[in-house]
């Protein structure tokens, strides 16, 4: 199994920001408030994320580890419509067969608190009973220290590290309501406090866009509406022309809470601006679209940033329209 688990880590775990990522959301799907992720090495020394979420029972803690081993969906109708951010069962797997990591946690209607890793080809669980309060720790050391090739592509501490740091932005951004402290060699670079009035929403925005962008980003919000038919819902800012900026820092769209890169989003997107954006800029904005998630696969990518919709035009004109309204007289 350890092979199997390898050459699927070549899917998911390109580097230390996608098992920062894999980690994170398994975090949120397990309903966490609190995160703490430290990194040591920009990651390849360690990456530990803390969460206060539901936990992991002990007679799951094998399973967790094992591959294609989910607990989130239980049948094809839940893969029609999947709701949490992980469905493969994947990750803990790959990233285990490529790093020493250990799983603790604790459920809290579990007295005793367990901590679990695998070890050797055959990848034996070994189980200890641990103390850890509510919720669950993943620690994971020595990243592709068995794999040298994929090793050898890691980057300077500096430049992981920065691709970490995105990651955690985009989740930051995507979860206002969590609570987030990042560190780097134990030192407290990043704290997002809990984000739940609109003026919070607002310094976690400026906080990661800047204040530029916070100050003079467009607001726009349209709820979908089952009642008229209306499936479609986008809420987020866009910067008016003038405001927008040379690098692509700040262009972050998420669909149903996931962030993704569309191509034809990013159209709908330019397309709003019209001949209004100067060549040398760039669309500048933070939007989250809502659909039922009957309406859209997710399931097209193993690190699952693309997503296929099932009226892939329609959503590119709700998209378009949205943000022409939005941004009014500011575009001609
Ligand atoms: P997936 O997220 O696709 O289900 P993973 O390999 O990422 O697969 O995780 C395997 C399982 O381990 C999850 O289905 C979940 O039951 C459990 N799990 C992993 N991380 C956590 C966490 N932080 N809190 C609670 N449960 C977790
Ligand atoms: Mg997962």
């Amino acid at each position: 199994p350890q092979l199997a688990n390898q050459i699927a880590a070549g899917e998911v775990v390109e580097r230390p920001a996608s098992v920062v990522k894999e980690l994170v959301e398994n975090c949120i799907d397990a309903g966490a408030t609190e995160l703490h992720i430290d990194i040591e090495k920009g990651g390849a020394r360690r990456i530990r994320i803390r969460d206060n979420g539901s936990g992991i029972p002990k007679d799951e803690l094998e399973l967790a580890l094992s591959r294609h081993a989910t607990s989130k969906i239980a049948s094809l109708d839940d893969l029609e419509a999947i709701h949490s951010l992980g469905f493969r069962g994947e990750a803990l797997a790959s990233i285990s067969s490529v790093s020493r990591l250990c799983l603790s946690s604790k459920p809290a209607q579990q007295a005793q608190a367990w901590q679990a890793w695998c070890e050797g080809r055959d990848m034996q669980v070994t189980l200890e009973p641990t103390s850890h309060p509510d919720g669950t720790t993943v620690d994971v050391q020595d990243l592709f220290f068995n794999t040298p090739a994929r090793r050898k592509f890691l980057r300077t501490e500096k430049t992981e590290f920065g691709h970490i740091d995105e990651v955690v932005r985009r989740i930051a951004l995507a979860c206002p309501a969590v609570e987030i402290k990042l560190s780097h060699n134990q030192q407290l670079l990043r704290h997002y406090p809990k984000a739940i009035a609109e003026s919070q929403i607002l310094s976690r925005l400026q906080q990661i866009a800047g204040k530029r962008f916070a100050d003079e980003a467009i607001f726009l919000e349209l709820a979908a509406d089952a009642e008229s038919g209306q499936t479609l819902g986008i809420r987020g800012w866009i910067a008016p022309p003038d405001a927008c900026r040379h690098q692509t820092d700040v262009q972050y769209m998420y669909v149903n809470g996931r962030m993704m890169k569309d191509k034809l989003l990013n159209h709908a997107v330019r397309q709003a601006y019209g001949d209004s954006l100067a060549s040398d800029r760039q669309a500048t904005y933070i939007l989250y679209i809502t659909l039922p998630a009957n309406d859209v696969d997710v399931n097209v990518h193993p690190a699952k940033h693309e997503v296929r919709f099932q009226q892939a035009r329609q959503v590119h004109d709700f998209v378009l329209l949205q943000l022409r309204e939005a941004l009014g007289a500011h575009v001609h």
